[in-house]
C-alpha cells in the first residue's frame, strides 16, 4: 500500500515536471504544487483551466500562475482540510467506543463478582471466610473506582480533541465561504444569503433591496498596471463597501469584478442613497502604486439597485439589479441607477 502510494506520487512529480518544462513554466515550488495538483486530477475546476489554456495556446504568465493558484488551489486546499478533519474526528470516536466497550466489559466483570459474593453470603461463614469475601469486594471496588477514573480521564482528552476539531471544522467552513483575495464572502456564501434574504422577506413583508455593483473600465487597468495592482483595487473596492454596510448586511464578490451587497430590512431609497455613498467614496480614493509610488489615479465604479417584489425569486431579483447596472453602464458610468429609473410597467404593477 505504501509503496504503491509512493510510486504513483513518484509518477505524479514527474508528470508534472515534464509538463512544466514543455509549457515553460519556471520550476519553483509554487508552481510545482500548482501542477502537481493538476497532474492528480484532484482540482477540477484547476484542471478545466489549465487544458484551456493549453488548448487557446496561451502563455503561462506569473499574472496566469497567480491567479490559478488563487482561483483554484484554495478550493483544494479546503477539500484536503476537510478531509483531513473528518480522518481525525473518526479516528477519536472510534477510540471513544472502544473504550466504552471495554468500559461495559469491566462493569460485567464488577457485577458478577458481586453477585456471586452475595449468593455465596447466603450459607453458614464462619468469620475469616467472611473477612476473606469483605476483601475480595473491597479489591474488587478499588480495581473498578481505577478503571473509571482513568475512562473518566480519557473521554476527558477526547472530548477536547473534538472540540478543537470542531474548531478547525468551524475555520475550514469560514475558509469554504470567503473570498481568498478580498476576504469578503465569496459567490457561495452570497447565494446562500440572498436565499435566506429572500425566504425572510417573503415571509415577514419586510423590505430588502440588492446592489449589484462593477468596477468600470477594468480591464484597460490591469491592462495598464498588470493584474496584481488590479487584485489590489479589488482588495480596496471590497473594503470600501464593507466600511460603509450595517453588520446585518452582506458584501460578497459576485465574481471577477462584480460585486454584490444585499441588505436586509433595507428600502430602495436606502440602497440607491447607501449606494451612492459607496460609489463616491471609492472615486475619491486616490491611487498610488506602493512599489514605485506611481501614481495611478482613480477608479470609478457602476451599480445597480433593485427591490424585492412578491413575486420575486432571488434569480429575477440578482436579473433586475443587473440590468439596472448595465444601463448605468450605457448612461456614462460611475453612476447608481434603481429600478425606479427605469419605466418599466410589469415592475411598477406588482
Ligand atoms: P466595464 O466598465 O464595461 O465594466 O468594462 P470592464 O473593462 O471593467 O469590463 P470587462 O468585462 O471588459 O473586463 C473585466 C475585467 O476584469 C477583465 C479582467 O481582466 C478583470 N478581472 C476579472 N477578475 C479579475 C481578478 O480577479 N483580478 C484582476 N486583477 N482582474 C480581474
Ligand atoms: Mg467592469
Ligand atoms: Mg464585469
Amino acid at each position: 500500500m505504501q509503496d504503491f502510494q509512493q510510486e504513483r506520487e513518484q509518477a505524479l512529480a514527474k508528470t508534472a515536471l515534464a509538463l512544466m518544462g514543455e509549457l515553460g513554466v519556471a520550476p519553483t515550488p509554487d508552481n510545482f504544487e500548482l501542477f502537481y495538483t493538476y497532474a492528480s486530477g484532484s482540482s477540477l475546476s484547476l484542471g478545466q483551466t489549465i487544458d484551456e489554456i493549453i488548448s487557446a495556446r496561451r502563455p503561462f504568465t506569473s499574472d496566469v500562475l497567480d491567479r490559478l493558484r488563487q482561483t483554484c488551489l484554495s478550493s483544494a486546499r479546503t477539500t484536503q482540510a476537510l478531509d483531513n478533519a473528518s480522518q481525525q474526528a473518526s479516528a477519536t470516536l472510534s477510540a471513544v467506543l472502544e473504550k466504552l466497550e471495554i468500559a461495559g466489559r469491566d462493569a460485567g466483570d464488577y457485577g458478577r463478582t458481586l453477585s456471586r459474593a452475595s449468593g455465596e453470603l447466603g450459607g453458614q461463614r464462619s468469620p475469616a471466610e467472611l473477612r476473606t469475601f469483605v476483601d475480595t469486594l473491597i479489591a474488587a471496588t478499588h480495581t473498578m473506582e481505577n478503571r473509571t477514573a482513568t475512562l473518566e480521564a480519557e473521554l476527558q482528552r477526547s472530548s477536547q480533541q473534538v472540540s478543537m476539531l470542531k474548531s478547525q471544522l468551524d475555520d475550514v467552513r469560514k475558509e469554504s465561504l470567503t473570498d481568498g483575495l478580498t476576504a469578503i464572502a465569496n459567490r457561495k456564501a452570497f447565494d446562500t444569503e440572498l436565499l435566506a434574504a429572500v425566504a425572510e422577506a417573503h415571509e415577514t413583508n419586510d423590505a430588502l433591496a440588492l446592489l449589484m455593483l462593477d468596477i468600470d473600465n477594468f480591464k484597460k487597468f490591469n491592462d495598464t498596471w498588470g493584474h496584481q495592482t488590479g487584485d489590489q483595487v479589488l482588495r480596496l473596492v471590497a473594503q470600501c463597501m464593507s466600511e460603509n454596510v450595517k453588520g446585518r448586511d452582506t458584501v460578497a464578490r459576485f465574481g471577477g469584478e462584480e460585486f454584490a451587497i444585499v441588505l436586509r430590512r433595507t428600502s430602495l431609497d436606502n440602497a440607491v442613497t447607501i449606494a451612492d455613498q459607496i460609489r463616491s467614496y471609492v472615486e475619491s480614493k486616490r491611487l498610488v502604486k506602493k512599489s514605485s509610488g506611481d501614481v495611478l489615479g482613480t477608479i470609478t465604479i457602476s451599480i445597480g439597485a433593485a427591490r424585492l417584489w412578491p413575486d420575486d425569486t432571488p434569480a429575477s431579483l440578482v436579473q433586475r439589479a443587473d440590468e439596472c447596472l448595465y444601463r448605468a453602464k450605457r448612461t456614462g458610468r460611475n453612476r447608481v441607477v434603481c429600478e425606479a429609473d427605469i419605466a418599466a410597467p410589469q415592475i411598477d404593477a406588482a
